[in-house]
């Protein structure tokens, strides 16, 4: 695994002004969150005010995601602290999945190291991942490293630019972070990309190289042979993240192209993540043509309705 330079990220500044803690309601007016206190203690916890999911589990574990999002940004907002949620969000949504992996039957998954069928489509990513994705590469890459993975990363932009996820799904459009069918920001790839798995590596390769499979595949929606287990946790995790930002600190946290994102935050102004924590949209052109309604990783939490952040 790749350590962090000792490149320096500069300090970047606060939201400046102190977020209500009460949740806030979204686009269709529904409230999701609700903070209380213990009139003892004087602590604050986050809990759902209905489940969000069928599995109890889920409702915990996004409850749990939440309460950690209020805990490290409560009072002033920041992107590092953005940062670090996305992190721990990436940790546990590992050790989560990983748990649950170890439960399926022996033999039973067949994702390996260097089978990337899955790496060719649009992934969905959440303002956080992306921010801290970008300052992964920032922080550890050499100034000519970071210069050849923007290049790629505009590259895939330009190609996949108005394509709707359903045409995303292409052999033609590999993941800009895959290098020799190896996924090169492994260490902070998107929680979607540690929740997916397959118990069928064939039907994958079937699905994703044969155009009668993969139209068929894309008819159906979703529906893949896969342990569902591991995805049920990222999706919880997910959205106690989205939740938590947007609710509680009413930031737009609506799921975004992985690649339309990280080609603002490497070649756009340095300035977009701070609008970002300010509660402005910048990552509005990053979307993706379809607003990630369609097939692609990002589609279970966009089809939950979660997290549409503050109108404009
Ligand atoms: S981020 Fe990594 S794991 Fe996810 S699709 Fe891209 S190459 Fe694959």
């Amino acid at each position: 695994m790749k350590q962090r330079s000792s490149k320096a990220r500069p300090a970047r500044p606060k939201a400046g002004n102190k977020r209500r803690r009460d949740a806030h309601k979204d686009a269709e007016g529904r409230v999701h969150l609700t903070v209380h206190r213990d009139p003892a203690s004087g602590n604050e916890r986050v809990a759902l005010r209905s489940p969000v999911f069928q599995e109890a589990w889920q409702n915990d574990v996004a409850a749990a995601t939440a309460n950690t999002a209020y805990a490290v940004l409560r009072g002033e907002p920041s992107v590092d602290g953005a940062i670090e949620l996305a992190r721990n969000a990436m940790a546990a949504t590992s050790r989560l999945a990983a748990g649950l992996l170890a439960r399926a039957p022996g033999g039973a998954v067949a994702c390996r190291a260097g089978c990337d069928h899955c790496c060719y489509q649009s992934v969905g990513v959440t303002p956080p991942e992306a921010l801290a994705i970008a300052d992964h590469l920032k922080t550890t890459l050499s100034d000519a490293a970071l210069a050849r993975v923007t290049r790629r990363v505009s590259e895939c932009r330009d190609r996949t630019r108005d394509l709707p996820s359903a045409e995303r799904f292409s052999p033609d459009h590999p993941c800009p972070f895959l290098e020799s069918g190896r996924c090169s920001i492994y260490e902070v790839r998107p929680l979607s990309c540690r929740g997916m798995n397959s118990l069928d590596a064939g039907e994958c390769a079937t699905r994703l190289r044969d155009p009668d499979a993969r139209a068929a595949f894309l008819a159906r929606g979703l529906g893949g042979r896969s342990f569902m287990e591991p995805i049920r946790a990222f999706q919880a995790i997910s959205a106690g993240l989205q939740l938590g930002l947007s609710e509680l600190f009413r930031l737009d946290m609506r799921p975004l192209d992985l690649t339309a994102a990280m080609h603002l935050l490497l070649t756009g102004p340095e300035s977009l993540a701070d609008a970002w924590i300010r509660g402005e949209r910048p990552f509005e052109p990053a979307r993706g043509a379809d607003q990630g309604k369609d097939p692609g990783l990002g589609a279970p939490i966009e089809a939950l309705g979660l997290a549409r952040g503050r109108d404009p």
